[in-house]
């Protein structure tokens, strides 16, 4: 058994003072990953702070008219919200096409951005995994890589994110807001995980001792006609094999926006802009969606054992679109 510190926290600034200088604290939400990367040894953290009871929950209205998730609301909460569910459908889609119900319970909306990806040969201390100890290789490359990825990936680390709740948020544009000891910052979704280098361990932009306290969702008419759909190997729950969050709107028969992102298919989730960019003003038709599907993955380099994937996320592209333009919805 480990020694480690346990503190826990009704205030911001104690929680960002408990964990400033201190390169093995760890922030504490629900714990579903956290917790289960300690038990395995792979999360060795010195002082664990427990951030639940800080006054972070909930979900409103911003000023301009957009959505902030509080970072400690549950991912059951955020999900059942009646504002998430009409005006950011997807979002809730993909909240509950994450786990189970009891781990949406305890989950927090801050941590499930921050979770770990499910490679196995991460959570195998007797396996090579840069991702866990810089420099010691990558078992999944010559290994059991089938649910790995397929875009943006390097010979350092081939696995992907696996947050469901991630994608959509990608499509939104939505952005993360935080808080140091220096002050306040934000992130766009987007730029918030690093590309994964040859350094993968390093995995989100957020400087040291950050502390997620809200995800921000802009105004959007077009996330109201949105969808999250997610392929997965068993029905029950299982992280996704590629899924696929989609907000489309199309007048007269034309595309007049759209937003596309992808999960299961790199080492974050992969807003889909080539795919935008064709369909942007285009015909809403299926040929044109299947052309922007195939342009998305046409950058895709599969891995020994998933070719398959880029098969499943082109079909799933082109089916998700077609499904929302024959939609009609509030505006
Ligand atoms: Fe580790 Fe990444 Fe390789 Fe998996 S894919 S073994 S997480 S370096």
């Amino acid at each position: 058994m480990r020694q480690f510190s346990y503190r826990r926290v009704t205030e911001v600034r104690d929680a960002l003072t408990l964990v400033a200088g201190h390169d093995d604290a760890h922030y504490l939400g629900g714990g579903t990953n956290l917790i289960d990367l300690m038990k395995n040894g792979v999360e060795t953290p010195g002082r664990l702070v427990d951030v639940r009871r800080l006054p972070l929950d909930g979900v409103r209205p911003t000023p301009d008219g957009g959505l902030l998730i509080g970072a400690t609301t549950t991912n059951s909460d955020a999900a059942a919200d009646p504002e998430v569910r009409r005006r950011y459908p997807a979002l809730s889609q993909a909240v509950l096409a994450g786990a189970s119900g009891q781990l949406r319970n305890m989950a927090t909306v801050g941590g499930n951005l921050l979770q770990r990806t499910r490679c196995g040969y991460f959570a195998d201390l007797s396996q090579p995994c840069n991702k866990r100890t810089p420099g010691s290789g990558c078992a999944a490359i010559t290994g059991a890589h089938h649910n790995h990825a397929v875009l943006d990936w390097t010979g350092h680390c081939v696995a992907t994110h696996p947050s469901d709740m991630a994608v959509p948020l990608a499509a939104f544009d939505a952005v993360v807001r935080y808080e140091t000891l220096e002050g306040p910052g934000e992130i766009p979704l987007t730029d918030f995980y690093l590309p994964v280098g040859d350094r993968p361990d390093r995995e989100t932009a957020l400087p040291p001792g950050a502390l997620i306290t809200a995800v921000v969702l802009p105004p959007s008419t077009t996330a109201r006609r949105s969808c999250y759909r997610k392929v997965r190997e068993r029905a029950s729950y299982a992280f996704a094999t590629v899924s696929v969050a989609v907000a489309l709107d199309v007048e007269d028969g034309f595309v007049r926006d759209v937003r596309i992102a992808l999960g299961g298919v790199a080492s974050r989730p992969w807003r889909a802009r080539s795919a935008e960019e064709v369909l942007r003003d285009a015909p809403a038709t299926a040929g044109r969606f299947r052309e922007a599907a195939e342009a998305e993955l046409a950058a895709a380099e599969p891995l020994r054992d998933n070719a398959y994937k880029v098969t499943l996320a082109v079909n799933l592209i082109e089916a998700v679109l077609t499904e929302l333009s024959g939609k009609k919805g509030e505006r």
